[in-house]
Parts: structure tokens; C-alpha cells; sequence
């Protein structure tokens, strides 16, 4: 298996202190053909949380520029974006992405009801099962709104990173609902990302759950996408070697590494 994440924040992401370089270095330690950067970019983030996920091209672009010059020939560095899909924003994020030279577009949804689950006050005045339930009717209502203009859905029960992880498998809570996203994402040619990402954060399983997967894969779902989401670099390509058996054994045989939009499919 050839590794390369496709997830990876920087300090142009306000939650990463990680200069790009310290990145690029451990890709290279980890023998990774390619690296994505994926940075944050969420328009009209709730200013009650006191932080901006704002992302600037005209900042980005040229300074991945010149570490691609730099690494050229060492690794193949990508200019990607984690975008936070609203419906109430769509205009201006199908501006952002098309007015701007990505190699790889990730949707996430980082908000629901206008409120971060990352924070207690998503939680409050509901049961756990509702507002995770929330979460997943928000991302099929930004599913079934917006164009493909992106080329993965990022980490997709990603819910469970928060709240007391007291419900993990949303295939067998919700499967109507569970089947609605991901026949979406087939229908619009959107892949699916395979997020190693909340292992860390105490799951024993990558986003989405096995049996998410398994459903896909069922559908004739095969256009996934790999990242770690490492917002430093001693996360980079976290478990990757058991997550690509564990794809395999879920009848997976390659992963998508995207390029000016376009895949290139790698062997597990
Ligand atoms: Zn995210
Ligand atoms: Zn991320």
C-alpha cells in the first residue's frame, strides 16, 4: 500500500499550531508518496465561539507554492480545503471553490442547527440520540442542496467524536437515514472519506463506522478517500496500515488520491 493523507491541517487552520514543513518532513520519514494540505475554511462560523476558520487563498496558494518547488522530485505536495458545508452559505462556498485552483475539496459538516457538536451547547436540552440524530439530518439536507462541487464527504459520523460516545454505530440507529446519505453521495459522484481521525479521540473504528462502509461498498460504493485529519505532525497517517486491512476485508480495493479535481486510484 502505497500511504497518502489526504487530510492534513496546518497553521492556516486556527486549531494547528503545525508549520507545513514539519509535515512535509514526517511524509517523508513515513515513506507517503503525496500529501494533501486541507485546510479549514468555514464561512459564517458562529461568533459565539470566539474563533474564525477562515481560510485565505491569496496566502495559502503561494506559500504551498513554494514548498511544492521546494520538495519537488522528494513528495508531490497537494493545495486541498476542509470546506464546512451550510445550506445557508452555498452561494458563497461554490464561489470560493470555483474561483480557486484546489487539488482536493473535502465537505464536512461541522455545524448543525447553527451550533458546533464540538461544544457542550449542542448538547444541551436534548438527549444524546436526538442531537446526534440532528447532525445526520443536517448533512442530508446539505447533501440533497448542494451541487458536487466537492470531491468527498469528510468524516462522516464524525458526531461521535463528541458527546459520551454512547451511540457509535449509526447504521444500525438510523438506517433509512444512513441509506438516503450515502445513495446521495453515489447519485452526485461525491466519495466517501475514510477518516482515521477520531482514533485518537477514543473510537475503536475510523469515520464511518465498518458498517457504513459495508453498506456503501454494498451499493456499489468505491470512490473513498484516506486521511488522518492530523492537526500535528506525529498524527500524520495515523493507522493507516489497520485501516487499509480493514477496507480490504470490507471488499475495498483501492483509495482515491485526488490532483487538480481528479482522481488517481492507489492499491490498498
Ligand atoms: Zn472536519
Ligand atoms: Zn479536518
Amino acid at each position: 500500500m502505497y500511504y497518502s493523507d489526504c487530510h492534513v491541517h496546518t497553521f492556516f487552520s486556527p486549531d494547528s499550531k503545525t508549520h507545513p514543513r514539519e509535515h512535509i518532513e514526517q511524509a517523508i520519514r513515513l515513506g507517503m508518496d503525496s500529501l494533501c494540505f486541507t485546510d479549514h475554511m468555514d464561512f459564517d462560523y458562529p461568533p459565539q465561539y470566539q474563533i474564525s476558520f477562515d481560510l485565505d487563498p491569496k496566502a495559502y496558494f503561494p506559500y504551498m507554492q513554494k514548498l511544492r518547488d521546494e520538495y519537488d522530485g522528494k513528495l508531490k505536495i497537494r493545495t486541498g480545503v476542509e470546506i464546512g458545508l451550510e445550506t445557508a452559505c452555498q452561494q458563497q462556498i461554490s464561489e470560493y471553490i470555483q474561483s480557486n485552483p484546489w487539488d482536493f475539496v473535502i465537505g464536512s459538516i461541522h455545524l448543525s442547527g447553527r451550533l458546533d457538536p464540538y461544544f457542550a451547547d449542542y448538547f444541551e436540552g436534548r438527549t444524546v440520540r436526538e442531537a446526534y440524530r440532528a447532525y445526520f439530518g443536517s448533512m442530508l439536507s446539505c447533501l440533497e442542496a448542494f451541487d458536487p462541487i466537492f470531491d468527498t464527504l469528510g468524516h462522516l459520523d464524525y458526531i461521535f467524536r463528541c458527546g459520551d460516545q454512547s451511540i457509535t454505530d449509526a447504521w444500525s440507529e438510523w438506517p433509512d437515514l444512513m441509506d438516503a446519505i450515502l445513495r446521495l453521495l453515489l447519485d452526485k459522484g461525491i466519495g466517501l472519506e475514510v477518516n482515521t481521525g477520531g482514533i485518537k479521540s477514543g473510537l475503536t473504528f475510523q469515520h464511518p463506522h465498518d458498517h457504513l462502509l459495508a453498506r456503501y461498498r454494498e451499493l456499489g460504493g468505491e470512490l473513498i478517500t484516506l486521511g488522518s485529519d492530523a492537526h500535528s505532525p506525529d498524527h500524520l497517517g495515523d493507522y493507516f496500515a489497520q485501516t487499509g486491512e480493514r477496507l480490504k476485508a470490507l471488499g475495498f480495493r483501492y483509495y482515491a488520491v485526488f490532483a487538480d479535481r481528479k482522481p488517481a486510484f492507489l492499491a490498498l
